[in-house]
């Protein structure tokens, strides 16, 4: 129907998203953890006691896993620790989820690479 349509017509247009007003501040979130490369802040509808987003404060074409590039080598490691960070800070190491919706059919929404981190609660597997 036409939403679905418009919806994926928008789906990695490459056009700055929610994220990059939450990186300059414009928009508050709620921020777990923050360095130079990287920012974590809790998901707006969490899908668990611990619902944290971390994602790369520069983008750089990065909309999706992917599109991922040989370049990105070194932040998407560097997402993959912030991660375990998250899950530290939170209290969750004993067991935690990490999850990146690429695309489409995979319901990825937001197109600015970001990491789930999950946990506070007995995970299920598979996922939906
Ligand atoms: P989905 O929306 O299907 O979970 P994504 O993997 O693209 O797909 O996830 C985007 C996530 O961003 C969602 O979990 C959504 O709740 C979250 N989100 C959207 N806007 C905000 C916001 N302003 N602050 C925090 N989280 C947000």
């Amino acid at each position: 129907e036409a939403a679905a349509q418009a919806a994926a017509a928008d789906a990695d247009s490459g056009a700055p998203t929610i994220f990059d007003k939450i990186i300059a501040k414009e928009i508050p979130s709620t921020i777990v953890y923050e360095d130079e490369k990287v920012l974590a802040f809790r998901d707006i509808s969490p899908q668990a006691p611990v619902h944290v987003l971390v994602i790369p404060k520069f983008r750089d074409g990065l909309t999706q896993l992917g599109k991922a590039e040989a370049r990105h080598e070194e932040i998407l490691g560097h997402l993959l620790y912030a991660a375990k960070i998250v899950a530290e800070k939170e209290g969750i190491l004993d067991g935690f989820r990490v999850v990146i919706n690429s695309g489409p059919t995979a319901c990825q929404s937001v197109y600015h690479l970001h990491l789930h981190v999950l946990g506070g609660r007995q995970m299920k597997w598979p996922p939906g």
